[in-house]
């Protein structure tokens, strides 16, 4: 691998990989929606941000409006919310969600017990600790069990819309508003999605994205929190940038100091120059979904496996084909016969190997360690210890994954369906 700053120096640029130039027919495509799809559109608005001199989103050797500002009111427009606030991570974004919604030492906030460890730090980086939740057979929170677990001290529900699917914030909702708790959207990776014809981060007071490489549409590194809520706005924005409290003129007796989460404007180009494209990434992944699914459908179901339940077919992001079989053993004959044809499918769960989309895999929980002695754990009075997801061990040990590039030819279709009928043959009784 040569050194970033040969590939500038050298002007050998067309060594440099392009989705110009596809690999071979059979080979698939690196499963990074947005960034297999970064092209032409990002470079010029990079470029366009270095010629104006402007890479700070509040001031710059040049005038205009900010790349960063832009993609904001995109971002907001396209949601029906009023404020977006762009920052440097997915991370960012939910703890700025949490302190905006007013989370903080003491408090208790229910997260599924399958998700992603950040949805557990950002909990203990605003303060409080983390409860986890159950998820269904839809991979996302359990709305009866989240009812089992609140207490007293809960202050909010972190509902994470699981690989491309909506989680059932309405039902969360109709639990957490009676107790004054507050539901927070994790949309990082279902951006895009949607639930009974409304974008996933507009069901709650607030939601957080992420635009990390792996997730939908990427800026490499990056985040927004969005929100209907002028107060949780503001603090969030002072969170976000130390001087915000001079920079937007805020009253003195209301300035809070956070850190400096903000989004650089190459961020910002590339960001608004991938929002472009998520409609198109969308179709596309929705298209190779549902002639997958009609392709290996029929050996799914001699098998006996049974598909994720989605909410809302037409609202799913279509970034994933999961599916449950009925014993742990079933699906891991199921993935060695379809590894064995080169088809990328990963388990959910497996006991053995670390997982950071799952619980067991967050040693703070248990050993309660954190910043500072022992952090939020000191300030909680409530105990937590035993707080175990049994169901969801138990499900996710089940089942598998197949992530969906919406690159994907007719050729890769055909051959992940024959793959899956070959292997679905060796369950047959
Ligand atoms: C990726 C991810 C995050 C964190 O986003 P970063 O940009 O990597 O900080 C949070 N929650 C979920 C569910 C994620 O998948």
């Amino acid at each position: 691998m040569r050194p970033f700053i040969d590939h500038l120096t050298s002007a050998r640029r067309a060594s440099v990989p392009s989705v110009d130039q596809p690999g071979a027919p059979e080979d698939f495509p690196p499963v990074f929606p947005g960034g297999w799809r970064l092209g032409a559109e990002e470079e010029s608005a990079v470029v366009e941000a270095i010629r104006r001199k402007r890479l700070f989103r509040y001031y710059g050797a040049t005038e205009g409006k900010s790349c960063v500002e832009e993609f904001e009111e995109a971002f907001a427009a396209r949601l029906g919310r009023r404020h977006a606030l762009a920052v440097n991570s997915g991370s960012s974004a939910l703890v700025c969600a949490l302190i905006g919604a007013g989370v903080g030492p003491g408090d208790e906030v229910i997260i599924p017990a399958y998700s992603f460890v950040a949805v557990a730090g950002a909990v203990l980086v605003a303060g409080a600790v983390p409860v986890v939740a159950d998820v269904d057979d839809s991979l996302n929170l359990d709305p009866a069990d989240v009812a089992a677990r609140m207490t007293a001290d809960t202050r909010a529900v972190l509902a994470v819309h699981m690989r491309g699917a909506a989680a059932d914030v309405p039902a969360l909702l109709r639990t957490a508003a009676p107790r004054r708790v507050q539901v927070i959207e994790d949309v990082a990776q279902s951006c895009g999605g949607g639930l009974d014809g409304r974008p996933l981060g507009s069901l709650s007071g607030s939601a957080a994205f992420s635009l990390q490489y792996n997730k939908i549409i990427t800026a490499g590194e990056g985040g927004v929190m969005v929100t209907d809520d002028e107060e949780a706005y503001q603090r969030a924005l002072m969170f976000h940038d130390v001087n915000a409290g001079g920079r937007h003129k805020i009253a003195d007796e209301r300035v809070m100091l956070g850190l400096n989460l903000r989004m650089s404007e190459l961020t910002g180009a590339v960001a608004l120059a991938q929002l472009a494209k998520l409609d198109g990434i969308l179709a596309d992944l929705r298209r190779v979904k549902t002639t997958l699914l009609a392709e290996i459908g029929p050996s799914l179901e001699r098998a006996g496996a049974t598909r994720r339940r989605l909410l809302d077919p037409t609202g799913d992001a279509a970034t994933n084909i999961i599916v449950f079989f009925p014993t742990p053993d079933a699906a891991d004959r199921i993935r060695g016969a379809l590894r064995a044809n080169g088809i990328p499918v990963t388990p959910l769960y497996q006991p053995e190997k670390p997982d950071p989309h799952v619980y067991t895999s967050w040693p703070t929980l248990r050993t309660k360690k954190s910043w500072g002695a022992n952090g939020p754990w000191q300030w909680h009075r409530g105990d937590v210890d035993s707080r175990e997801a049994p169901r969801t061990l138990e499900r996710l040990r089940r089942g598998l994954s197949l992530a969906i590039s919406p690159d994907f030819t007719d050729q890769h279709i055909d051959r992940i369906a024959r793959a899956f009928d070959k292997a679905c043959l060796t369950l047959a009784p």
